[in-house]
């Protein structure tokens, strides 16, 4: 059988020692749930879990639950100031390019869904912010 992929050294009857798939890197675990394969011009959708009333993906880390484009904007950017959202250019809620990120006000956030005519949820998003992820240097271009 083959070792535990987090590198515990433990040995794995599936790919992890139980519970251990959760102790990986969560950029690692972020980015492999990305579809990357449009180009950088395309939206990234994230394949994971969504939650379906905002369409944002999420992932869960040490029971807290994270919005796969803020964790995107983290592990690409660096970590977002107090305050701000990680909001898309593109309007597609579970894309997860980089390039499609900004940050911004909870203000920037309402004007920017008046103007896309989406006016509900506006005060969702950052309430799944997180700020812990440690600051990885995570290439995301070939
Ligand atoms: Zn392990
Ligand atoms: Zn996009």
């Amino acid at each position: 059988m083959p070792p535990c992929e987090c590198g515990c050294g433990q040995i794995a009857v599936r790919r992890f020692v139980h519970g251990h798939n959760s102790r990986r890197p969560l950029a690692d675990r972020l980015w492999e749930k990305v579809d990357t394969s449009g180009g950088f011009a395309e939206c990234w959708p994230f394949t994971g879990r969504i939650v379906h009333e905002f369409g944002y993906g999420r992932l869960s880390y040490k029971h807290k639950q994270i919005s796969a484009h803020r964790l995107a904007w983290e592990t690409t950017h660096g970590a977002i100031p107090d305050g701000l959202w990680v909001l898309h250019s593109c309007d597609n809620p579970p894309c997860c390019n980089p390039g499609h990120l900004f940050l911004g006000t909870v203000a920037d956030n309402q004007r920017d869904m008046a103007q896309k005519g989406r006016g509900r949820n506006q005060n969702t998003a950052g309430a799944l912010g997180f700020s812990g992820v440690d600051t990885v240097a995570y290439r995301v271009l070939p």
